[in-house]
């Protein structure tokens, strides 16, 4: 919908900017070590004009700035890292972050933003060994979820109401992806073997691996990493497909990633929260409350802290520790200085939110 009144060229690239500004604050940008000169400053000027730029066009128009995430695939299945196959508060929370978001969008450009959640589960469930039929219940569960979201600007997209796939089996939908908008396997391991894909690659070897190493799992860690290796490349010939798809499917928009993305990319890695620096995400862990802060960790992690589980609804949806939590990773001032000296330890830096 266009306005009536279209807003002077100026005052649109300062609207943009601010967005982008906001944008750059929940960044997820790479680990230094992994590839060294990325985003020279805090927040990242160069970013901030590749999204600034997408923006302006959509704040020229007095357009609703879209965004677009592909995310949200269904819980891992690993039952040491998650409480369920449904999405519970850790998704809630994020969810809710991200309908935060689209408010202070509004906040500083009143057309605000829409944010498409793509859900890349259907897209490489076969991959991730996750049911399709737990993929459907987890979509079902979220969409009740965005739907109490207050800013109502968030929306869930899946490969299920594509008109391009209506009427074919999940496997069929896979395979047609792959077919119109996949790399080959070969291409995508000569560019992982240059280096070019390392980092991602690395995080969905690590994923795969630990979603395999059930208590269930009666094989060698040798075999589960060859598998997980070989499966990597799969999710992520996958999740490129999904992301090329989408861009046709939304054009204009801006690419939202859980990933890091390399400085000035057209696609920006963001945290799904207040989060500094982790790969843990929703669908791989469990939310704490430790005491009135919120943290994301596994469930094994949040098990051997002296907590409860909280239901809602019936089902499993976080825990509350008993006790305050300071982390081993905080600095000996912030120990020094917590009220209770009989706080219990968190085990591994709380991915905070
Ligand atoms: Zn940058």
């Amino acid at each position: 919908m266009l306005t009536s009144h279209p807003l002077p060229a100026s005052r649109a690239r300062e609207q943009a900017h601010e967005i982008a500004q906001l944008l750059l604050r929940h960044q997820r940008r790479s680990d230094r070590s992994e590839q060294p000169g990325q985003c020279r400053e805090l927040p990242c000027p160069d970013c901030r004009s590749t999204q600034s730029e997408v923006i302006e066009a959509f704040v020229r128009a007095g357009r609703p700035v879209r965004l677009v995430l592909p995310a949200f695939p269904g819980k891992s299945p690993n039952r040491a890292k998650v409480l369920g196959t449904l999405p519970d508060m850790a998704e809630e929370l994020a969810l809710g972050f991200l309908d935060s978001l689209t408010g202070r969008i509004r906040q500083i450009y009143p057309p605000g933003a829409e944010i498409v959640i793509c859900s890349d589960g259907r897209v490489f469930s076969d991959a991730v060994r996750i049911p399709d039929d737990d993929i459907t219940a987890y979509h079902r569960e979220l969409r009740t979820m965005i739907a109490a979201l207050p800013h109502r600007a968030v929306s869930l997209f899946t490969l299920d109401e594509v008109p391009e796939f209506a009427g074919l089996s999940h496997d069929d939908m896979r395979t047609v992806l792959t077919e119109r908008h996949a790399v080959p396997l070969e291409q995508l391991r000569s560019r992982v073997q240059q280096g070019e894909e390392l980092p991602l690659y690395r995080a969905i070897t690590r994923f795969l691996f630990e979603d395999g190493n059930t208590p269930e799992y009666r094989g060698s860690r040798a075999a589960l990493q060859r598998d997980a290796r070989i499966r990597a490349y799969v999710v992520i010939q996958r999740s490129k497909a999904w992301g090329e798809f989408l861009a046709g499917q939304f054009p204009g928009s801006v690419r939202l990633s859980i990933h890091p993305q390399p400085c000035s990319a057209a696609k920006l890695g963001i945290h799904l929260g207040k989060s500094t620096g982790t790969w843990l995400t929703p669908w791989h862990g469990v939310a704490v409350d430790i005491g009135g802060r919120l943290v994301l960790m596994k469930r094994a992690e949040a098990e051997g802290l002296n907590c409860d589980l909280v239901e809602r609804g019936g089902r499993p949806s976080h825990y509350v520790v008993r006790e305050p939590v300071r982390s081993v990773h905080e600095d000996d001032t912030a120990r020094r200085t917590a009220l209770d000296a009989t706080a219990v330890t968190v085990p591994d830096a709380p991915k905070e939110w």
